[in-house]
């Protein structure tokens, strides 16, 4: 397994938002995350990128128990997240934009005297071919439109080269063609890593779900099954789809 998880939880306040018993992914394998809102699917991305701590459990990532790491740490680890709010530059191009994101691999001192190489300008320009992007690498990222800002999130995370990728609600906000664009990216990118995607939509969610879904609920694993499965599940209807 790529990561597995063990009694995993986190509370605010009172509240328990977190509380997950199992969880595992094969490497290459790409896992819908499905649920209300508030029922911990983001907070689960936080912990396991580091940026929330957790009140108890295991996390093996690759082998290592990563609970505890800083979220730097994390990220050398392996571990690539794309939030739900945007973080590019938009008065940068966008190739820019995916320079600065090879460069933040490396340390400070580093990219320091970090110099322009053919191996960095020939990823970016493979990268930019895989997410779509490749047209508009001298545009301002500011300028692109709402998909192709996700894109280049995206793209932003797959410059890390990351084992496992975590990628939060990436369809929101999207025409039904940029939808689709996006469930045909994230397949693609699951030939060659690990990704967690939690999304809302279940007509996306059908497109990319080759195995498993899983379902949380205030915290918890509701259940776990393919599309199919989760989708014809009487408590899936009663607690998220049937609102
Ligand atoms: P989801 O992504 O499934 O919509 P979240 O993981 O964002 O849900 O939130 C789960 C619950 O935890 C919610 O009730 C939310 O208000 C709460 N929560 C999330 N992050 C924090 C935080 N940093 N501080 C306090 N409460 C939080
Ligand atoms: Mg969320």
């Amino acid at each position: 397994m790529l990561l597995t998880v063990k009694d995993l939880s986190v509370s605010f306040g009172g509240l328990q938002a977190l509380n997950l018993h199992n969880f595992s992914l094969a490497p290459r394998e790409l896992r819908v995350i499905i649920g209300p809102n508030g029922a911990g699917k983001s907070t689960f991305m936080d912990l396991l990128c580091g940026r929330t701590k957790a009140d108890h459990g295991t996390v093996f990532f690759d082998g290592k128990q990563i609970l505890g790491m800083t979220e730097i740490q994390i990220a050398e680890m392996g571990i690539g997240r794309k939030f739900q709010k945007p973080s590019i530059f938009p008065s940068l191009s966008v190739y820019d934009n995916m320079l600065l994101a090879t460069k933040m691999k490396k340390s400070v001192l580093a990219s320091l005297f970090f110099k322009m190489d053919s191996a960095i300008d020939d990823k970016i320009r493979h990268t930019a071919v895989r997410v779509g992007l490749h047209g508009v690498l001298d545009k301002c990222a500011g300028e692109l439109s709402h998909g192709q800002k996700q894109w280049l999130e995206i793209a932003i995370v797959v410059l890390q080269d990351p084992k496992l990728m975590l990628i939060d609600e990436p369809a929101a906000g999207m025409s039904d063609r940029e939808t689709e664009k996006t469930g045909e990216l994230l397949l693609e990118l699951s030939t060659q890593h690990g990704v967690i995607v939690i999304e809302h939509d279940m007509h996306f969610v059908k497109q990319i779900a080759q195995k498993t879904v899983t379902v949380l609920v205030n915290g918890q694993q509701l259940t776990e099954g393919t599309f199919e499965e989760v989708r014809n599940d009487q408590r899936v209807i009663d607690s998220y789809l049937g609102r």
